[in-house]
């Protein structure tokens, strides 16, 4: 087992990943930008090393900094978290190619399952449903003949794309002209290339993703679903697992077609599968090569530690357990607490005046606050997960609402008033909701 970990992020994951080295008797190393200095990450690691201004592109995307303070320091694997280089082939390459082992898949796995068109072609292969798309896309008339031999309506995608940018939808031949350039331009903004494809737009799916956890040796386990529909700008806002939408019977099916696939594929370390899922059928839609922000509700039904898992597979130790051993058990529903306007979205840094968070039986809160923190205003608008288990989806609504009214946040506006309105719409207690729900909701309201 490794005796020293880098954790190449910051926030609440970088404090997730410190937890469970901790619990496994491995010291922590943080890695910090100037603006971070008073972290909680930092504060809780056994070492930290500053590497770089506050600006990502300087610091957490410093690709030769991390491996420098993780040479250093003596770390022997470099554990990523989400965002930031946790997708990032020629990282992973490099962490391994200084004799430090990256707390992941291998780099060939993230470069064939990262870019949306190579996964969808390896998904085909490996017998995972898709939805209609084309490939690579040259030109608007291209973009068009591909849209007629689908059928509008079509969503036009970045290849690399991530965080919900560079979407966009086409309705018909005018509306696509748009699509594709807007898209294209997007994708250019934000990520390494500005290839685009498109697929079938689903008019009223739900987001349904699927974890799996696979060792060295071809041992493939799925830790049952995630329903993520509830979003705004393609984003997740709240999670659920099990999903209200499946049964016992449909579970397993997908369970077993999706183990199947990553035994394929060859897939190692931990990963998450998305689908939509519209009139009982699944569409792949992308897989995740990294930790997901939603896992703890996984952890909170099936009983595994997520990041343990990842940080014993990239030892090279074997799962040890097979898809029967793992025995699912209650509900758990996750809310992000993101420090924004809770109207328009937008990002509200500042200073957190007070803080408390709820507690109790099934109640979990992973957050790098602390009273009189600084939120700085370069970074991710997410400030906790709240994280709430119960015996049925029932239970596990009330302890939400009531975990919700204990919480205190001053200082910064933030979702929680949100979440309390969410959560008490019929269509959200009765599990009907899609993707494109919250937004109507938010759009009717106002009228
Ligand atoms: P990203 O990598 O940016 O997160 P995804 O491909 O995972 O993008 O899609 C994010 C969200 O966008 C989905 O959860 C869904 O709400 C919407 N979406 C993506 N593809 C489609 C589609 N073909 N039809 C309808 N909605 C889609």
């Amino acid at each position: 087992m490794f005796e020293k970990v880098l954790i190449a992020n910051r926030g609440e994951v970088a404090l997730r990943i410190h937890r469970a080295c901790r619990e496994m008797g491995i010291r922590t190393v943080a890695v910090h930008s100037e603006a971070d200095a008073n972290a909680m990450h930092v504060r809780l690691a056994d070492e930290a090393v500053c590497i770089g201004p506050a600006r990502s592109t300087d610091s957490y995307l410093n690709k030769s900094a991390i491996i420098s303070a993780a040479l250093i320091t003596g770390a022997d694997a470099i554990h990523p978290g989400y965002g930031f280089l946790s997708e990032n082939a020629d990282f992973a390459e490099m962490v391994e190619e200084h004799g430090i082992t990256f707390i992941g898949p291998t780099a060939d796995q993230m470069r064939l399952m990262g870019d949306k068109i190579t996964a969808r072609q390896a998904a085909i292969k490996a017998g995972l449903p898709v939805t209609p798309g084309s490939p690579a896309l040259e030109s608007v008339e291209h973009a068009i003949e591909w849209a007629h031999k689908i059928g509008y309506p079509v969503i036009v995608k970045a290849k690399d794309g991530g965080g919900g940018k560079g979407m966009k939808t086409a309705f018909n031949d005018e509306e696509m002209r748009e699509a594709f350039t807007m898209a294209k331009a997007e994708a250019k903004a934000s990520f390494p290339s500005d290839v685009v494809y498109m697929e079938k737009y689903l008019q009223k799916p739900r987001h349904i993703e699927m974890q799996i956890l696979a060792d060295k040796y071809g041992h493939v386990v799925h830790l049952g679903e995630r329903d993520c529909s509830i979003q705004r700008k393609n984003q997740k806002l709240i999670e659920e697992s099990p999903s209200p939408a499946l049964n016992d019977k449909q579970r397993k099916e997908i369970g077993d077609i999706v183990r199947k696939a990553i035994e394929q594929i060859g897939y190692t370390n931990a990963g998450t599968l998305e689908f939509l899922y519209e009139d009982g059928k699944f569409y792949f839609l992308e897989m995740n090569t990294r930790l997901q922000v939603e896992h703890p509700i996984t952890e909170a039904v099936s009983g595994i530690d997520i990041v343990r898992e990842q940080i014993r597979i990239a030892s090279g130790a074997e799962l040890g357990y097979t898809q029967d051993d793992i025995k699912f058990s209650g509900h758990a529903i996750e809310c992000r607490i993101n420090a924004e306007n809770p109207e328009t979205f937008t990002p509200c840094p500042g200073k957190v005046t007070e803080w408390h968070a709820p507690g109790g039986l099934g109640v979990r809160v992973d957050s790098e606050i602390y009273s009189g923190y600084s939120i700085p205003p370069f970074y991710d608008s997410m400030i906790a997960k709240l994280i709430v288990s119960g015996k049925t989806r029932n239970a596990t609504l009330m302890r939400l609402r009531r975990a919700l009214e204990e919480f205190v946040i001053e200082g910064v506006p933030n979702t929680i008033p949100l979440h309390q309105e969410i959560i008490s719409q019929a269509e959200f207690i009765d599990g009907q909701y899609n993707i494109h729900w919250l937004e109507n909701y938010m759009k009717n309201r106002h009228k």
